[in-house]
């Protein structure tokens, strides 16, 4: 069982910040700010993209929940919210998360852009041909 479902199982203590029948969210334990939050889905999946649209669409509620607690109890001036998909982008837990990092004016933080710059060598038009549009 991953370290997450046992999370869920209450094998593991967390201090929640969030919970519905669906899903839970809790403070992460090596927060990136003050009230870094890990949201998750009570049934286990690994990607966000192998979840079933009923399963998405209460995750996503779920965040927009633990987002307000987060707002209620800290007074963030702003928030990153993000997923870590793959080693690569440096997702160590196999258990589908969103991240919730709260930000103050001042705290020398990034934003998306600054994850990694590697816009790679072919023209946009290039790229959107790897695209097939079907409507
Ligand atoms: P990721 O690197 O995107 O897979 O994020 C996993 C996150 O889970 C990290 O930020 C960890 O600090 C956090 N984490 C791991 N174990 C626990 C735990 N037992 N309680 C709270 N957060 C955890
Ligand atoms: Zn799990």
């Amino acid at each position: 069982m991953c370290i997450f479902c046992k999370i869920i199982n209450k094998e593991i203590p967390n201090y929640t910040v969030y919970e519905d029948e669906y899903c839970l969210a809790f403070l992460d334990i090596h927060p990136c700010a003050k009230g870094h939050t890990v949201v998750i889905p009570k049934t286990h999946a690994e990607m966000l993209y192998e979840m079933s649209e009923m399963d998405y669409v209460r995750l996503a509620d779920g965040l927009r929940h633990a987002m307000n607690r987060v707002r209620e109890a800290l007074q963030p001036d702003g928030m990153n919210v993000g997923i870590n998909i793959g080693h690569v982008a440096g997702q160590a837990v196999g258990h589908v998360h969103w991240h919730i990092i709260p930000r103050w004016e001042g705290d020398d933080g990034g934003s998306m852009h600054s994850i990694v710059r590697n816009p790679g060598d072919e023209s946009a038009e290039e790229v959107a041909k790897k695209f097939t549009i079907i409507l």
